[in-house]
């Protein structure tokens, strides 16, 4: 709608000065994914504060995956020793960001794992909303199995994930948008974004979601949510 026509005549102004918007390799979602993501889109789904629950759990998930491996391959750590996740609000401009130095994905992880669909919940989920007759009944599902990733479009309607894999020697960019069916991928080329590893999400909110931009409300749900979590949650919001 009109608040995406804006940020990108934003980012266009911006660069004018500088270089060119970097533009990146395009790619379709995998025909389910394109199916969720409506659903999700679309979905009259109110519980939508579920998206921090499944974010911070994948974000412990990279790092007790990297945990994992560096126990016989302390290299792949790359000189911090620290497990952690940060949640960063700005809410002047209604962006979530959600950081942690876990696993990260390579190019190719991230077409496996966010264009198509290879967890089993999802998959579930799918096959629930086939079988169920009620109409609009994807409002309990989506919370009872859970939409993984795709939940980010809950609240979000532009996602920009950056990421670092040990495996790798480079960071990428994947970079969705609701309502849109293909994602671009591109290499992370601005040097404050450049992190030693682990993965960046950013949610730029919906216009009726900013309210969770305001980091009493993250504090509140990840106390709800979160707290057996093995790893340390920091939150602070950006200086206005
Ligand atoms: P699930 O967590 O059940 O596998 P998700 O949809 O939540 O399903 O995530 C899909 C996949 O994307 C994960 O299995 C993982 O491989 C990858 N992924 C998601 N978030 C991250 C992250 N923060 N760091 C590394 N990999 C991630
Ligand atoms: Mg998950």
């Amino acid at each position: 709608g009109m608040l995406l026509g804006k940020r990108y005549e934003s980012t266009a102004a911006e660069s004018d000065a500088s270089s060119p918007p970097p533009t990146g390799e395009k790619y379709e979602y995998q025909a389910e994914v394109s199916r969720l993501m409506d659903l999700i889109v679309n979905s009259l789904y109110s519980n939508k504060e579920v998206f921090l629950r499944e974010l911070i759990s994948n974000a412990s998930d990279a790092c007790d995956k990297l945990r994992f491996l560096s126990v016989t391959e302390p290299a792949l750590l790359k000189d911090n020793v620290d497990f952690d996740i940060r949640i960063q609000t700005d809410k002047d401009n209604g962006i979530v960001t959600i950081t942690d130095t876990g696993i990260g994905m390579t190019r190719q992880e991230l077409i496996d794992c966010l264009g198509t669909i290879a967890q089993s919940g999802t998959a579930k989920f799918l096959k629930a909303l086939k079988d169920s007759k009620d109409a609009g009944g994807d409002n309990n599902l989506i919370g009872q199995f859970g939409v993984g990733f795709y939940s980010a479009f809950l609240v979000a309607d532009r996602v920009v994930v950056s990421t670092k894999s040990p495996k790798s020697d480079k960071q990428y960019v994947w970079e969705g948008e609701a309502n849109a069916s293909s994602y671009t991928i591109r290499e992370e080329t601005e040097a404050d974004k450049v992190i030693p590893r682990g993965t960046r999400l950013t949610l730029y909110l919906k216009r009726d979601d900013k309210g969770f931009a305001h980091p009493e409300k993250i504090q509140k749900l990840v106390k709800n949510y979160s707290q057996f979590v093995s790893f340390p949650i920091y939150t602070w919001q950006e200086k206005g």
